[in-house]
């Protein structure tokens, strides 16, 4: 039940936004997967998106499935919300596993929670909330 309220909003807003850079993330996470760019020379992963690697400077990158796990790394509450009958929703980054280099942190929501249960350190696992008939937006919730 609240999973389809959240539907509901999400397809009410703007679409993400669609460029070269971002095509490819979209399109993944329409079918199911998390992908981060990964440096095809030096194997460092990123986030956000870039057109060269922050180590070693090459424009040789590919997509990357990554787990999909991983833990809250920091939140808040948006207590003043976007739309006035939006429910209460936290705007989370979530700290991925598995990936090499810095930290990937990837800005999202988690779902399944409420201001009591919410935590950094949190482990919590990617689902995949369907925008339209292509695409998806990763969010996240509890992981047991
Ligand atoms: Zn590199």
């Amino acid at each position: 039940m609240a999973e389809m309220d959240i539907h509901e909003r999400i397809t009410q807003l703007p679409a993400p936004g669609w460029e070269p850079l971002t095509e490819g993330y979209w399109e993944a996470a329409g079918q199911g997967k998390l992908v981060v760019q990964r440096c095809q020379d030096c194997r460092t992963h990123r986030l956000p998106v870039a057109w060269t690697c922050y180590s070693c400077q090459s424009p040789n990158w590919a997509w990357d499935e990554v787990a999909g796990t991983g833990t809250v790394y920091t939140f808040t509450w948006a207590d003043r919300r976007a739309m006035a009958d939006w429910p209460l929703y936290n705007v989370s980054v979530i700290e991925l596993d598995g990936t090499q280099g810095e930290p990937v942190r990837l800005m999202t929501r988690v779902v399944g929670v409420d201001k009591e249960s919410l935590q950094v350190g949190m482990p919590v696992e990617v689902t995949f909330q369907p925008f339209d008939e292509e695409i998806a937006v990763p969010l996240f919730k509890p992981r047991h």
